[in-house]
């Protein structure tokens, strides 16, 4: 495909293929508040967000939300007419939020007891982002689908769904495509990243330039304890939660006009999700900036 919103929605299709052969009322699918899985009328209906949904309606059937890391919940809305659960590894626009403990081990093996298949969306975790290739292999679980986009061509517009042999055969000729998808430019730019990312170490300096700057988030935290209250995330998928949303939009801006492009993201966290190649210099120029910034607001 050529967008995260076009891989989510071969993968909503896929899930529901593949359980309508064990049963047509098996079409139920999970997904997380907070969540984001794209604008199209099925994946922003996967969009555990209602300021996604307004406006939209009637949205498609058969979509549940639960809270993130709480697996009580999930697994008093599973049950043998649940499809899929889809989560992103890490949750990204709803805040930076990384999965507490064994979360994803207990959701994978609520997806088996209920024949479900698990969905990971690393759109924005996956691509060794997470310090990981998959991010969801620094958890030790594996989906049976999981979905790629904004990384996977470097920029170039491109989108992919992955899935196991078993899930595989649900789809026949002619149940998905689309004109642009797997065009030659596109795949030869992801070929380049597939070449250079999932490179050991690649992936370790990913690792090591990611904890550096969480470590600079975590003094600045502490210089400015009564703006940022948490940081958190992991690799180069980074946020700092600020005490209040009154100064969110400013602090971004004021960083943009200093030649630093952070955003800010759940209303009131500051998320860094910088190029993987960054230096420990550029960390330190954004530290600067933003530490300049938050005096300002540091009252
Ligand atoms: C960006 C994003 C999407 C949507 O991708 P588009 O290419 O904008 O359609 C889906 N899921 C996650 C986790 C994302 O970050």
């Amino acid at each position: 495909g050529n967008s995260g919103a076009e891989a989510n929605e071969g993968a909503i299709k896929i899930a529901r293929k593949y359980a309508h052969q064990i049963d047509p009322e098996k079409s139920q699918i999970i997904t997380a508040w907070d969540s984001f899985h794209g604008r199209t009328i099925a994946t922003l209906t996967a969009t555990g967000q209602p300021k996604y949904h307004e406006g939209f309606g009637p949205l498609p059937d058969g979509f549940d939300y639960v809270h993130y890391n709480d697996i009580e919940e999930l697994e008093s809305m599973m049950s043998e007419k649940t499809a899929a659960v889809m989560l992103e590894t890490i949750q990204g626009e709803g805040g930076v939020y990384t999965p507490e403990g064994d979360y994803l081990k207990k959701v994978r093996a609520l997806c088996d007891k209920y024949h479900a298949l698990l969905i990971f969306d690393e759109i924005q975790a996956g691509i060794g982002r997470s310090g990981k290739f998959f991010a969801y292999e620094k958890y030790g679980v594996k989906p049976d689908i999981v979905t790629l986009a904004k990384g996977l061509a470097g920029g170039v517009p491109i989108g992919a769904f992955i899935v196991t042999d078993a899930v595989a055969k649900a789809f026949h000729a002619g149940d998905h495509g689309t004109t642009f998808g797997g065009n030659p430019l596109a795949c030869a730019a992801a070929n380049v990243v597939l070449d250079t990312v999932p490179k050991p170490e690649f992936l370790a300096y990913v690792e090591e330039v990611g904890s550096y700057f969480k470590q600079q988030l975590e003094h600045l935290k502490a210089k400015h304890s009564a703006l940022i209250t948490d940081v958190r995330g992991t690799g180069l998928i980074l946020g700092a939660e600020l005490a209040s949303a009154e100064h969110g939009r400013d602090i971004v801006n004021d960083c943009l006009a200093e030649g630093a492009i952070i955003n800010c993201t759940a209303g009131k966290v500051l998320r860094f999700i910088p190029p993987l190649i960054i230096t420990k210099e550029q960390v330190d120029t954004v530290i600067l900036t933003l530490d300049d910034v938050l005096a300002k607001y540091d009252k």
